[in-house]
């Protein structure tokens, strides 16, 4: 199916970008609005199914965080802050201003709002309604279960991942956010029903988290694949890392639905970013995964120079169209916003920063994760796709444990377990109050 033929759902509500995060936090939910607001003076939303997303409830948020956590988002205020110091600093959360993830007016709505889109999203392709859902708003893969992390507090990719789990035997996720996809890893950490893989940085950066040889645990061993990466990377090595490896996945994992989060601070010039990439560059990764035919559930994430984030998710909502859009940039949109009056065109240019990744290292790398240890799918097994209930033990862990496996275990308790089981914990700032545009971030506390 060409991508011109693809039905493609888009989840937007125009109050998230009055939300905000306060003292000067650079996370801004503003970016979604911005976004939208390019797709739209380019004409795009003419021929997509555009929705706004229900914002999720309590129980449904408690499918995966724990209902303490929740109930705890719910019922905090900026006013009450001084009296839940211990609960903020049990889930990781403080005041404006000084901690990545703070406690603000709407707080909790903006949660169910952007939860509601991914879910949404997963919902219209497991229905066949759509093959391609965007929720730009959503992505915010360092939360836990019950802890707040990195701008981020519901997971929503996790609740999206769920959600699909109903009715796909495997789904497959994939990161190219620049930091590591830690919270829905662990979530998934111990299943081999979902399959994470992760490009990112790796080094005195935040999270921590996502070392080469971090590869999933008991089931879900060779279940979780990460990519580390350094300062600098460009559009041809990031290619040659990520096609090759992706393709392996594919071939063999066969997923029945993918969810990508799309965090745009992996672009060249990003305020926290480190990396060199182009729109044409990070929006292959997208293209190269459509191809396969796959229904995508497409996020956003992070993103930090917030016009090249809406220039980056304008631009790969086009292309996921078929649509290449013209580089000057609308009248309608030059003339609501003056940040695009840089270039007024909608590709960016890379800059000539060094790109620390020898040549010979990600050779070495490709060499060691494109030799991706699932096993194929056998002939005449179920497919991974749409229909009926997922079958169960999809695949025997190829260590040779799992041989005729049981039942899976149901995906909410499997995310439990792999919470509960200690996977890895991130504490750490990529952003300094009062250092605003330091590039990368301090090491992990
Ligand atoms: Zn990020």
């Amino acid at each position: 199916m060409k991508a011109a033929e693809k039905t493609v759902a888009y989840f937007y509500d125009e109050e998230i970008g009055n939300f905000d995060y306060g003292g000067g936090n650079p996370m801004r939910p503003h970016r979604a609005r911005l976004a939208y607001t390019l797709v739209d003076s380019y004409g795009l939303t003419k021929k997509m199914i555009l929705q706004r997303p229900r914002p999720r409830e309590f129980e449904e948020l408690t499918v995966f965080h724990a209902d303490d956590y929740i109930n705890f988002l719910r019922g905090v205020t900026p006013n009450t802050v001084d009296e839940n110091m211990t609960q903020l600093r049990r889930f990781n959360m403080g005041i404006a201003g000084e901690a990545d993830c703070p406690v603000f007016d709407g707080m909790y709505e903006y949660c169910q709002t952007y939860s509601g889109g991914s879910v949404d999203g997963a919902a219209q392709l497991a229905s066949g309604n759509a093959q391609i859902a965007f929720n730009w708003s959503g992505g915010m893969h360092h939360a836990k279960k019950a802890e707040a992390s990195g701008f981020c507090y519901i997971n929503d990719i996790v609740m999206a991942i769920l959600e699909l789990l109903k009715t796909y035997n495997r789904v497959l996720y994939v990161d190219i956010d620049i930091h590591h996809g830690d919270g829905v890893e662990e979530a998934f950490y111990l299943t081999d029903r979902v399959m994470t893989v992760s490009f990112h940085k790796y080094g005195e950066f935040f999270p921590g988290t996502g070392a080469l040889d971090d590869i999933g645990y008991s089931k879900g061993k060779y279940y979780t694949v990460n990519v580390p990466l350094k300062d600098g990377m460009d559009d041809d090595s990031y290619r040659l890392l990520y096609e090759p490896i992706m393709q392996k996945v594919m071939e063999l994992y066969q997923p029945g639905a993918i969810v990508m989060c799309c965090g745009a601070d992996s672009l060249s010039g990003d305020r926290l970013g480190c990396f060199n990439l182009s729109l044409e560059g990070h929006s292959n990764c997208l293209e190269f995964l459509a191809k396969f035919n796959v229904p995508m559930l497409i996020l956003g994430g992070g993103g930090y120079t917030l016009r090249n984030v809406a220039r980056c998710w304008c631009y790969e909502t086009g292309r996921m169209m078929g649509i290449d859009l013209p580089d000057g940039l609308p009248e309608k949109a030059l003339d609501t916003f003056n940040m695009y009056l840089d270039t007024q065109r909608l590709r960016i240019a890379v800059s000539n920063m060094k790109n620390a990744n020898e040549r010979a290292e990600l050779e070495a790398i490709k060499e060691i994760k494109a030799e991706v240890k699932v096993e194929p799918r056998q002939p005449g097994s179920a497919p991974g796709s749409a229909g009926g209930a997922p079958a169960p033990g999809p695949f025997p862990a190829a260590n040779g444990s799992g041989g005729g496996a049981g039942p899976a275990a149901a995906p909410a308790a499997d995310a439990a377990a792999a919470t509960a089981a200690g996977g890895p914990t991130a504490a750490g700032m990529d952003w300094q109050p009062g250092q605003a545009g330091s590039n990368g971030g301090a090491a992990p506390q």
